[in-house]
């Protein structure tokens, strides 16, 4: 069975372009243009296909399959990542929280519309940005239910799949989503897809630090480094049930500078 790296970015920023993420937790997710073109170029070079979320499901899998996605709706999505993707005709899937939407530094309606118009895809990433965890099952689809209905009337399109905030999720987070018509729920645990997960899909971030040569070994699957970051993820995960959500995150604040 096909494993497909799905990788996950946020903010990107130039000299003309700066993301306006200034302190220390969300600078890690921050990427110069620079470094993402260069990854973009190395994926075209090397024979992999971007597809898009709502096609990992598909029968007919490309030779080098690879999901490229965004959290959070940041403007430099249009800005600074539309035009790479373009250019190399690569497809990618955006997870917008709908209520960013117009605020500074965050995607305009007529933006996400551009982007879908594009062939890209539009999820949802929530309303309000909360831990599913912490959240009500009303609190969960309420969530779930208005950023669905808010980006499908922005983009034209059918909302299909869900990205958790912070990767936090419940098993329920998931029976809630299908209920509501979402196909895929993906969280940030680090990992490869494999068919026919739908419920906390795994993803690999990549953030500021992530070297180019880190970056070819993690989309060409490498067994050790893929372990090491796998054991360092269960690790951090169990500390957040130890802890709960608040302590974790000082914790993690401190220990990694990330949030
Ligand atoms: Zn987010």
């Amino acid at each position: 069975m096909k494993k497909i790296p799905v990788l996950m970015y946020h903010a990107l920023e130039d000299a003309q372009h700066p993301s306006g993420q200034d302190s220390l937790s969300e600078r890690v997710y921050v990427l110069t243009r620079e470094q993402f073109a260069e990854q973009m170029a190395y994926l075209q070079q090397n024979g992999f296909t971007p597809l898009l979320a709502r096609q990992l499901q598909q029968v007919d899998l490309p030779q080098k399959p690879v999901v490229i996605s965004f959290d959070d709706g940041h403007v430099s999505n249009f800005h600074l990542a539309l035009p790479i993707l373009l250019k190399l005709q690569f497809v990618a899937t955006f997870f917008i929280t709908t209520g960013f939407i117009k605020q500074a530094h965050y995607l305009n309606p007529e933006q996400i519309r551009f982007l879908a118009k594009s062939g890209m895809e539009i999820g949802s990433h929530s309303v309000s940005h909360p831990f599913f965890d912490d959240l009500t099952a009303q609190q969960v689809r309420y969530e779930l239910a208005h950023s669905k209905q808010e980006l499908a009337k922005i983009s034209g399109q059918n909302i299909v799949n869900f990205s958790a905030p912070g990767g936090r999720l419940h098993l329920q987070t998931c029976q809630l989503a299908q209920q509501q018509g979402y196909q895929g729920v993906f969280g940030s645990t680090f990992g490869l897809y494999q068919q026919p997960l739908l419920c906390n899909i795994p993803r690999i971030a990549i953030k500021r630090h992530t070297s180019m040569a880190q970056f070819k070994q993690l989309v060409a699957q490498n067994r050790w480094l893929l372990v090491k970051k796998r054991l360092l993820d269960v690790g951090l995960s169990h500390s957040k049930k130890l802890l709960g959500n608040d302590h974790y995150l000082k914790i993690r604040h401190f220990l990694l500078g990330q949030k």
